[in-house]
């Protein structure tokens, strides 16, 4: 059998690991070309011959609609409506699959990471976006609309007075998760209230009222998805995934807004880091 190849495209960098059966042999960053599609593409062909011949997997900041192939919902808005699945297997002469980073992330958690053995799997990706991702026996869970597990953008369900006036988001709404739980959400959580702009992980750091705030958040926010999905473990990534209390604070507050006398559901943290994009991107075409 050939070689497992994950690509994925960020928004500042592209990175390729080339997986034989699960271990690493070969592994490559790029700058991502920004603003340039024509770069962007040559240049992760470049990266894909450099790993080899085998299976070629992609994460995307982003998803394909279903409805016309083309790239949606992307930050890296130069990849908005463009034909990506086929412009890439026109440069590689190989099939490829593409799906969403955070669906990739939760890919590689499920299969050798932190969510191991488990049989729904919820990644969340706790970064400057919030994203998210659904595995369920293993596979990705896609969806009609391409947005299963896309839960950013809902907005903080249960607000309290101090989440007024909801905050206006990129999308067009105001309120959504991805406004308060991003880093730059807590950031602008935290200068709202103390007229002080710190980062995520300093405001972290400090572990005061604006931590405490966000752990309240993060727990109204995770027990929806729970009341719904109800997920053996939940997964988290990005850069506030580092912030250790929120694996033991959050779980704390989960029994106030979830519908059960008792919440298994465990939350972890992930086992990859910044390898499980590339990752799950290679597991694509474990089946
Ligand atoms: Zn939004």
């Amino acid at each position: 059998m050939g070689l497992r190849i994950g690509v994925d495209i960020g928004g500042t960098k592209i990175e390729a690991i080339a997986l034989d059966g699960v271990r690493e042999v070969r592994r490559k960053r790029v700058p991502t070309p920004r603003e340039d599609y024509d770069a962007t593409i040559k240049a992760v062909a470049s990266l894909v011959r450099e790993m080899g011949e085998g299976t070629v997997g992609m994460g995307i900041p982003g998803a394909l609609s279903r409805v016309t192939g083309l790239v949606k919902n992307a930050n890296s808005t130069w990849l908005i409506g463009k034909p990506l699945k086929e412009d890439l297997e026109k440069a590689l002469q190989r099939e490829v699959r593409l799906e969403n980073d955070a669906n990739c992330f939760a890919l590689s958690e499920a299969t050798d990471g932190a969510g191991q053995g488990a049989e729904v799997v919820f990644g969340v990706i706790l970064g400057t976006g919030v994203g998210g991702g659904i595995v369920v026996h293993g596979r990705v869970l896609t969806g009609p609309n391409a947005i299963a597990g896309e839960w950013g953008h809902n907005a903080l369900p249960s607000p309290t007075p101090q989440d007024l006036p909801p905050p206006r988001c990129y999308c067009g709404r105001a309120g959504c998760i991805e406004t308060w739980l991003s880093g730059p959400g807590l950031a602008a959580d935290h200068l709202r209230l103390t007229g002080k702009s710190l980062t995520g992980e300093e405001i972290a750091a400090l572990k005061g009222e604006s931590l405490r705030r966000y752990e309240e958040r993060l727990a109204r926010a995770l027990a929806s998805v729970i009341n719904v999905l109800d997920p053996d473990v939940i997964v988290l990534g990005g850069g506030m995934s580092n912030v250790e209390r929120l694996y033991t604070e959050v779980p704390r507050l989960w029994p106030r807004h979830v519908f059960s006398d008792h919440v298994a559901t465990r939350l972890v943290r992930n086992a990859h880091g910044d390898s499980s994009g590339v990752r799950g991107a290679a597991w694509l075409w474990d089946k």
